[in-house]
């Protein structure tokens, strides 16, 4: 019923060249009915974009500011990536929640501000290890949740795809396992059932990401709530990433 969904964070990697070559196998190796999405560094949007016209991979941006314009140096606004055409934003991964200081209140502005443009927000939470050895968890996940979609309606959330990546999993190796994966999936899916409906918790599409790769990927997509993977590492080279969309 949903569609799955791959998506590469390519982080801070690849000229315009190497994103070009990277693109260029990736589009040859697109699987039907499994949505299959890039997110690219900024320089390298318009090309890339450019590259993938007339396939089914999608286009995505890794941060944005909420903003249409104005005296913010060094942002790219959600009207300039709606200009180059770009699908989807990821908003608040860890690395920009950790290094960049991003509150759960500007993953909430960012979030709205992609709707907003009819741009769609892979919204990312999770855990660090301490967090989870304290046995706090699900709380603090259920409360990145809540923030990131007050004020967001039954039918933009839909619109949204949420990547539960627990931080001591992201480019350590560590995966969770398949079932602790699902079982924190599966507790957002009922925070979605209990804040907007049965129905709506039965659409949103749901992610796991932090190591995954084309030996786990199959483990992962074979659990009953998941729904896609947001893949750092493993995203980067071709044969790899074409594996994973084949899981
Ligand atoms: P990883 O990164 O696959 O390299 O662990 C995932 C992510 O940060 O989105």
């Amino acid at each position: 019923m949903r569609t799955p969904i791959i998506a590469g964070n390519w982080k801070m990697n690849k000229t315009i060249e190497e994103a070009i070559d990277l693109v260029k196998e990736i589009k040859s190796g697109l699987k039907k009915d499994v949505e299959t999405v890039v997110c690219v560094p900024f320089t390298t949007l318009s090309q890339v974009k450019k590259e993938i016209e007339g396939t089914e991979l999608k286009i995505g941006a890794q941060n944005m500011h909420w903003e249409e314009s104005g005296a913010f140096t060094g942002e790219i606004s959600p009207l300039m990536l709606k200009e180059i055409g770009v699908d989807y934003v990821i908003i608040g991964h860890s690395e920009r929640r950790q290094y960049f200081g991003e509150t759960d209140e500007i993953v909430n502005k960012k979030t709205k501000a992609a709707l907003k443009h009819n741009i769609n927000p892979i919204v990312c939470v999770g855990e660090t290890l301490a967090q989870r050895e304290k046995n706090i968890h699900k709380e603090l996940v259920e409360s990145q949740i809540l923030k990131a979609l007050d004020h967001i309606d039954d039918e933009e959330v839909i619109k949204i795809v949420i990547a539960y990546e627990p931080i001591w999993a992201i480019g350590t190796g560590k995966t969770a396992t398949s079932e602790e994966a699902n079982d924190m999936i599966s507790f957002i899916r009922n925070i979605l059932r209990d804040k907007y409906s049965q129905d709506i918790s039965e659409k949103v599409r749901i992610q796991y990401g932090g190591s995954v790769k084309s030996s786990n990927i199959a483990e992962i997509m074979s659990q009953s709530d998941i729904d896609g993977a947001l893949v750092g590492g493993a995203s980067l080279k071709s044969d790899e990433f074409i594996k994973l969309i084949r899981f």
